[in-house]
């Protein structure tokens, strides 16, 4: 019958007073300083997949130290929204997806080719040869060029070497009649 003749409050300033506040304060620290720690630690490992840069992987871990708990939530809100690997994968993808929709490489050299190159930059191969008439890119086995209807050359198909020997040889026999002429 003590207890309830004594005062209420006094029974809870002991309460308080006691030792297991004592300890359940300190675990309460404890982990509130775990959690802090957990979380930055969490945040450094989340940044470092999201972020190429060190300086801002640091920025990040340093918002999370500096404001216990919130910096973790703000960090959510600031973060990129795609991991390095995944973008890295997009990219990739992307450019898969774009030489698929041009389909188009060198068959020599397999190098990237644009749909209306003449020659292949990189290794020099004859891909298409222009019209005759209208000068656009004919595929060789075109008979036909699809922009003005001229008939496609039927030496469409020859390497940019042969026409370049047999421009010579036009021009050799060219220069022949000159002398005569003089
Ligand atoms: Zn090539
Ligand atoms: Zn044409």
């Amino acid at each position: 019958m003590t207890f309830l003749s004594s005062d209420p409050f006094q029974s809870v300033s002991d309460f308080f007073g006691s030792s297991v506040w004592t300890i359940a304060l300190v675990l309460i620290q404890v982990f509130a300083a775990a959690l802090w720690l957990a979380l930055a630690y969490w945040v450094y490992q989340d940044a470092r997949r999201r972020f190429e840069n060190s300086g801002a992987i640091t920025a990040c871990v340093a918002i999370a130290l500096i404001i216990p708990f919130l910096g973790a939530l703000v960090y959510l809100f600031i973060r990129p929204p795609e991991y390095l690997t995944d973008a890295h994968d997009r990219e990739l993808e992307t450019l898969a997806l774009e030489s698929q929709v041009e389909g188009l490489r060198c068959p020599s050299c397999d190098g990237v080719v644009g749909p209306r190159f003449l020659v292949c930059p990189n290794c020099t191969t004859s891909l298409r040869q222009p019209c005759r008439r209208c000068s656009e890119p004919l595929e060789p086995h075109w008979q036909v060029c699809p922009f003005c209807a001229a008939p496609a050359a039927p030496t469409s198909s020859r390497t940019l070497d042969d026409t370049r020997i047999e421009r010579r040889r036009r021009d050799d026999a060219n220069q022949d009649p000159e002398p005569g002429i003089s």
